[in-house]
């Protein structure tokens, strides 16, 4: 089962990649994870890329595409994968066409104000880097982290004006991208504005009905 997500910050795409990794034991393959290893690691690909990815900035296609092709070549990815990342440009979804041939795309969609309420009333511990939710998953004392009483903030990326900002960068870079997978006809849009209790299953469904998994 060969998969792409798309989705836009804060969507929940991460959660989901991971439950349906572990449900149908195919590896998720994170560009940016992978990046952020290979920059931690002092690789000599690590040192090549570090620039672009402090500052935000897209990776030179030739390097991404060609970590994607390594990857995809390993025995982990003979019975499928989840791709969560790659393609962003054109040029990479033409490239992966060329590499393997997907079965579905599955673009999660939620309103903008249901993205902006998520990220927006995430608060972080300063101390131990535990992650609250101010209407979902509330300190029990205001401001104070649980486990050790450090103080809570919010990243600058999740302030209501810059998740905006974040949101309309998605859209501008991965439209041609959804565009191009949708006129393939590989392309399903996926609700995630729920609980991923509530989306994952949802995926499942979805992954049923195109005859990719089996009843289980
Ligand atoms: P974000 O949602 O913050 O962009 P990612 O973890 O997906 O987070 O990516 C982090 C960084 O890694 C990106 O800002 C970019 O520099 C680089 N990157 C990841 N995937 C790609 C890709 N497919 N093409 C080019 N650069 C990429
Ligand atoms: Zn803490």
């Amino acid at each position: 089962m060969r998969l792409v997500f798309i989705g836009p910050p804060g969507v929940g795409k991460g959660t989901y990649a991971t439950a349906i990794s572990k449900r149908y034991r195919i590896p998720h393959i994170s560009t940016g994870d992978m990046l952020r290893e290979e920059i931690k690691r002092g690789s000599e690909l690590g040192v090549r890329v570090r620039e672009y990815v402090e500052r935000g900035e897209l990776v030179p296609d030739d390097i991404i595409i060609e970590l994607v092709r390594n990857r995809l070549s390993r025995e982990d990815c003979k019975r499928g994968f989840i791709l969560d990342g790659f393609p962003r440009t054109l040029r990479q979804a033409e490239e992966l066409d060329k590499m393997t041939k997907l079965d579905l795309v599955l673009n999660f969609v939620a309103p903008d104000e249901v993205i902006i309420d998520r990220l927006s009333g995430r608060r972080i511990c300063r101390k131990c880097g535990a992650i609250y939710h101010v209407k979902y998953m509330p300190p029990r004392v205001p401001g104070r982290c649980d486990r050790c009483g450090g103080e809570l903030y919010q990243r600058e990326d999740d302030r209501p004006e810059v998740i905006r900002r974040r949101l309309e960068l998605y859209r501008r870079q991965f439209k041609p991208i959804i565009e191009y997978y949708r006129r393939k006809g590989i392309l399903v849009d996926v609700d995630a504005s729920d609980q991923a209790e509530i989306v994952v299953p949802r995926i499942v469904e979805v992954l049923k009905s195109k005859g990719l998994v089996s009843d289980q």
